[in-house]
């Protein structure tokens, strides 16, 4: 029989020495320095949680991540282990060395209040959403609404079907699967633990995610 140490254990297997160990609590911002060869592991403690992603070079945060450009260079919307993430000047950014999650998307962008009041109606505009999450996190920084761009959806089902259709459903993640990011660069990794109830996302249900920052196993 399987202890809460245990898994505590097994959420840190196959990496190096531990540089950082958070949990990001349900609906709040987190950003921290990545260095090149350093892996992120973000942990999805309890199933179906989506963790809404910006990467920012840290020697110049004019070069950030791009979907358009990894979408382009792997010739497919999803990401999945293997998928090479690139920024705006073409260059690796992070590699997802591993996850345990079928796909991700990067085409479903950040929940907003005024994409919940479009979508869901004027009274969810009181809602908390990824963009003021992002804008929070960005601000320490220096960065503001122009620094926003396409970001990753860990953990977030959006299926595009043959005709090309998005959709936004049920999730096919689980409680305590992760996806490991191994840098290709130095980095400043932004996290929107996303605050979304007006769809499937996180369940309806926002729940805290563990992040991991490790050395070379
Ligand atoms: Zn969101």
């Amino acid at each position: 029989m399987s202890t809460p140490a245990d898994s505590a254990v097994n959420a840190l297997a196959g990496l190096g020495a531990i540089v950082l160990d958070e949990i990001v609590p349900a609906r709040a911002p987190w950003s921290h320095l990545v260095r090149g060869g350093e892996t992120l592991r973000i942990i999805d403690l309890e199933g179906n949680q989506s963790a809404d992603f910006l990467m920012y070079a840290a020697a110049d945060d004019a070069e950030r991540y791009s979907a358009q450009d990894t979408i382009a260079a792997q010739r497919n919307v999803y990401l999945r282990t293997g998928s090479m993430l690139l920024s705006n000047e073409g260059n690796p950014m992070a590699l997802v060395a591993h996850t345990d999650v079928a796909y991700h998307d990067t085409i479903g962008g950040a929940c907003s209040r005024e994409s919940n009041t479009l979508r869901y109606g004027f009274h969810t505009l009181s809602h908390h959403a990824c963009v003021e999450n992002f804008l929070d996190a960005n601000l320490r920084c220096g960065r503001g609404k122009r620094d926003m761009v396409s970001n990753v959806n860990w953990f977030m089902n959006v299926p595009v079907e043959a005709d090309g259709t998005l959709g936004i459903v049920d999730g096919i993640s689980a409680a305590c699967l992760h996806v490991d990011l191994l840098a290709q660069m130095d980095f400043i990794a932004v996290i929107s633990n996303c605050p979304q109830i007006n769809n499937p996302c996180n369940g309806f249900n926002p729940t805290p995610l563990r992040v991991v920052i490790a050395g070379p196993a």
